[in-house]
């Protein structure tokens, strides 16, 4: 017999949530206290849960002990564990416990932030927020923020506003029927996020509106082409709208020459969009500032005359990071900053422009930047990320993701039976086994079948790419839980994986 009384309405009775909650607490305390034991990757089969659970809601409500059973039973087996500190694969993402706190406070007041009064605490705490990452970014106070659920949203912003500055009057008269628009082109390295062609997709640019630009050996795209490129699409009558370099490429996580970059956005007047989805967090470290911007290395504090000229990223109209992939706040959380967020509003306000007055009341309305209207209270759990960890404390946990990197580099570096692929500008290591006198897809394929075992075994989650054709295995090192140990562990599955292979062949 269900302890939930039908002979009422309304909701789980205060007493009941209490008990159920505390038992919540006390099951994700021990999921994170027992994560190792679980493997990365779910080793169910694609269909099991389906096949598993039953076809039909229930008529009758159940105790909630009984789905939490099921949560053990059925669930658990499912789940593949990204706060595993030997995930490694993709971007090694996972959350802390305090952003933990964050997502269940903020869906218990459900606030929908569409306008200030709708949710005054969502509008001005992201404000806030976001003003606080900022400054720890070292990005100029122009910049103003807005939280969205992904950088692949973010992004799609980002270059509707770009849409919009050129002046072709498409969110009035859109682009279906119309005989006057010329081909719209954004550009982007060859080594792009897939959220890129997407975007134009979803803006009726088209794929034939993104054009890739070649790299160099360093997989960092190369400006020249770029101006090339532009040059080549205007003298056929193309329209540039939009050019994005990305700081942490999501193959090999190389860093596009941004400042050269916004040369050329300059001379033609397009909209520059810095893709930092991944490696933004990594402007917290004074030592990977470089990375982003130079203007720490023009700037004398001792100097009363400070440079005002912006390097690199700066110099961006937006620029997009990712807080849950890689500041240890719960997904979803991505950031886009504007350097003047009037033109996103330009994008997407419904505000008729003659309401529109300086003595208005002085508020921001979170659905006149994007196409939601209401929008999660997300920016809590940052907040408590950042108040929990402390600039230094996130800084410090950055920092040591980038040295075991290194150190796993070193390791790579240092055998002979394993080689380098990429350089290793943050905490994303490519590399691959090369046993002697092995090569071309004989090696590829040792490398996918070491990949593979390692997989499957469920002791570690690697990830792969292709670099200049090559089957290259992606180490990404990015877990909140991940120490030395984890690294050392792969390190020795590699290396015994890859004597099991040898001694096969
Ligand atoms: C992960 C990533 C994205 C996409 O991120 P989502 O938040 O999942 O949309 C875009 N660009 C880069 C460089 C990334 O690493």
């Amino acid at each position: 017999m269900s302890e939930n009384n039908k002979t009422t309405f309304g909701d789980m009775p205060a007493d009941e949530f209490r008990r159920h909650g505390y038992a919540m607490v006390d099951r994700i305390a021990e999921y994170f206290e027992h994560l190792e034991e679980y493997p990365v990757l779910s080793q169910i089969e694609p269909g099991w849960l389906t096949e598993n659970l039953p076809a039909s809601p229930p008529e009758e409500g159940e105790d909630f002990a009984s789905s939490l059973a099921d949560v053990d039973k059925l669930i658990l087996p499912a789940v593949t564990h990204w706060n595993h500190p030997n995930f490694h694969g993709l971007f090694s993402t996972s959350t802390s416990s305090v952003g933990i706190f964050g997502e269940m406070l903020s869906a218990a007041f459900d606030m929908k932030a569409m306008l200030w009064r709708t949710s005054p605490a969502s509008t001005e705490l992201e404000d806030v927020t976001l003003d606080w990452l900022r400054q720890m970014l070292g990005l100029p106070d122009q910049f103003e923020g807005i939280i969205y659920d992904t950088a692949s949203v973010s992004t799609m912003h980002a270059i509707a506003a770009a849409r919009e500055r050129a002046g072709l009057q498409i969110r009035e008269l859109g682009t279906s029927g119309r005989g006057d628009l010329p081909l719209l082109r954004v550009y982007t390295s060859e080594h792009v996020h897939s959220s890129i062609d997407k975007s134009c997709i979803t803006l009726g640019l088209g794929l034939q509106g993104l054009r890739k630009i070649g790299c160099n050996d360093r997989f960092e795209m190369i400006p020249e082409l770029l101006a090339d490129a532009i040059e080549e699409d205007i003298e056929a009558g193309y329209i540039p709208i939009c050019v994005i370099p990305t700081i942490g490429t999501t193959s090999s996580s190389s860093v596009d020459p941004v400042d050269a970059i916004a040369n050329i956005c300059e001379k033609y007047g397009i909209w520059l969009h810095v893709d930092a989805a991944y490696a933004g967090p990594a402007a917290l470290l004074p030592e990977k500032r470089h990375l982003f911007t130079s203007r720490e290395l023009k700037e004398d504090p001792h100097s009363a005359i400070r440079d005002p000229q912006f390097t690199g990223w700066e110099r961006a109209d937006s620029i997009v990071l990712n807080p849950h992939k890689w500041l240890f706040t719960p997904f979803d959380l991505s950031v886009l900053y504007c350097r003047d967020l009037s033109e996103l509003k330009g994008a997407f306000s419904l505000v008729a422009e003659y309401l529109k007055t300086n003595d208005e009341p002085a508020v921001k309305n979170g659905m006149d930047y994007g196409i939601q209207l209401g929008r999660r209270f997300r920016a809590l759990k940052l907040w408590f990320v950042i108040r929990y960890f402390g600039v230094r404390g996130l800084t410090e946990r950055i920092r040591e993701h980038c040295r075991l990197a290194e150190l796993f580099a070193s390791w790579v570096d240092a055998s002979d039976d394993f080689e380098m692929m990429a350089p290793v500008p943050f905490a994303l290591v490519c590399f691959r086994a090369k046993p002697a006198g092995m090569s071309g897809a004989e090696l590829d394929a040792l490398n996918e079948r070491i990949m593979n075992a390692i997989n499957a075994s469920g002791e570690a989650y690697l990830s792969h790419t292709r670099l200049n054709g090559k089957y290259t295995l992606r180490l990404s090192v990015g877990s909140i839980r991940v120490e030395q140990r984890h690294l050392e562990k792969v390190w020795r599955l590699l290396n015994e994986h890859l004597a099991a292979e040898l001694e096969h062949s």
